[in-house]
């Protein structure tokens, strides 16, 4: 097998040179005793990038949802979110059998969003028979509906619908820089009306490990104790958080990059029949299968040298990302137009 483009996920990129050269040179402390300074930089810098008070830097995004479910809920409360969301699908039910909360899917429509009408219908509070509603989470960009990005006037269209209910907001930013970065505004605007979000620093953003929690300063302090709980608490973790502060100062805006090369290769995709692919809004490309089956095509692309996820029974996902640079994009190309042609043989 030739040289293989991994394009399974955004979490597959290495951290650079120069990022390296950040981690080594760390000011470390013990940051569960919060004397972490580079921990705390990043926190306090992530917390001004999208507009919140404070900043928790946790191992996972998983568990920066969980965290955020934990403390937004009480046992037994009622979480609103999308049928589509990673919580729902990915994250191992935490927030059930850890948070102990009762999930309730709404329908994502294709654009990732929730539509708002059926928030507010949803939301219990009041009938004895009903677990209570105390949280709606929402996701940008929309991982499984392609990487949606969600502008600000739909975010805050969906977080009207809960906070008119008292009900409380966190949005899972996991990719929120490359949806601000696709609609040209400002990260915060996007978590400007929800109550605590939460982004990568493990994805796009090239840091090898851990995502941020950010809110209002009492969440955080609730949410530092959760993290403990959950084992999470970690001590000189200055060298991995130096990886972030330099993603946040150096690999925002290359993510336009990505979103390009996702185009280009959705254009290279689109040329062949057996391939529909919408155009992608920023660097997720799903690919549904219109001849042949699922498992033959990712065989067939990984033989020619290109690696997708399986994404559904006729669909995989190619995410562009940090190690795929605008050459790599034409060597794409060439290699799905050599795996159609090997599978027509
Ligand atoms: C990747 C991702 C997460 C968190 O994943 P981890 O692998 O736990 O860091 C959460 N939400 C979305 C939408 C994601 O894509």
């Amino acid at each position: 097998m030739s040289a293989a483009f991994d394009l399974r996920s955004d979490t597959v990129t290495k951290p650079t040179p120069a990022m390296r050269k950040a981690m080594a040179s760390a000011e470390v402390g013990d940051d569960v005793f919060g004397e972490d300074a580079t921990v705390n930089r990043l926190e306090a810098m992530a917390a001004e990038r999208v507009g919140k008070e404070a900043g928790l830097f946790v191992p996972s995004g998983t568990m920066a949802n969980l965290i955020a479910v934990m403390t937004h809920t009480h046992p037994g409360e009622e979480v609103l979110l999308g049928s589509e969301s990673h919580i729902f699908h990915y994250e191992a039910g935490g927030a059930a059998r850890v948070a102990n909360t009762m999930v309730h899917p709404l329908r994502n429509d294709e654009d990732g969003s929730i539509d708002p009408g059926t928030i507010a219908a949803n939301v219990r509070r009041g009938d004895i028979h009903a677990a209570r509603t105390t949280l709606l989470c929402i996701e940008n960009t929309q991982n499984r509906c392609g990487g949606r990005a969600l502008d600000a006037a739909k975010t805050g269209a969906m977080a009207d619908a809960a906070h008119s209910q008292e009900i409380a907001v966190h949005l899972d930013g996991a990719r929120l820089f490359n949806a601000a970065v696709a609609l040209n505004v400002d990260a915060m605007q996007l978590a400007a009306q929800c109550d605590s979000v939460t982004f990568c620093l493990s994805k796009g953003l090239g840091a090898p490990v851990g995502s941020v929690l950010c809110g209002a300063r009492e969440f955080i302090d609730e949410g530092r104790r959760a993290r403990k709980m959950l084992g999470g608490g970690m001590r000189q973790a200055g060298i991995l958080a130096a990886a972030g502060v330099y993603a946040l100062e150096h690999h925002i805006e290359r993510l336009g990059d990505d979103h390009a090369s996702a185009r280009e290769i959705a254009e290279g995709l689109r040329k062949h029949a057996a391939f529909a692919v919408a155009a992608p809004q920023t660097n997720i490309v799903l690919v549904d299968i219109v001849t042949g089956t699922l498992d033959g095509w990712l065989r067939a692309l990984r033989h020619a040298g290109v690696l997708a996820t399986p994404f559904g029974s006729r669909r995989f996902r190619l995410v562009t990302h940090l190690g795929i640079n605008s050459d790599d994009v034409n060597g794409v190309i060439a290699r799905i137009d050599r795996a159609v042609e090997a599978a027509k043989v």
